[in-house]
């Protein structure tokens, strides 16, 4: 499967992942428990999910959720930590 520099979750494996969002969605995850419930996913794909699952306002307005064009939700690197 090729990558294209894309972010997997397992990149994060061990550490955390943040999000926020412009609608004020802020949470941070551990990543193995995250893996444990999602599989390894691509962080586009994982952003999709999450903006769902979190109900995110503005994304469940569009089915399937594929697009996020008024939810701004995005990761939060300054916030994300990598298993050392
Ligand atoms: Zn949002």
């Amino acid at each position: 499967m090729p990558r294209d520099g894309m972010q997997l979750l397992s990149d994060y494996a061990g550490g955390k992942i943040a999000i926020t969002c412009s609608c004020g969605l802020s949470r941070l995850y551990d990543v193995n428990r995250m893996m444990q419930r999602t599989g390894d996913l691509g962080m586009p794909e994982l952003l999709d999910r999450l903006a769902l699952a979190e109900g995110c306002a503005k994304s469940r307005q569009v089915q399937p959720p594929k697009h996020r064009p008024e939810c701004g939700l995005r990761l939060d690197f300054a916030r994300m930590t990598r298993a050392s």
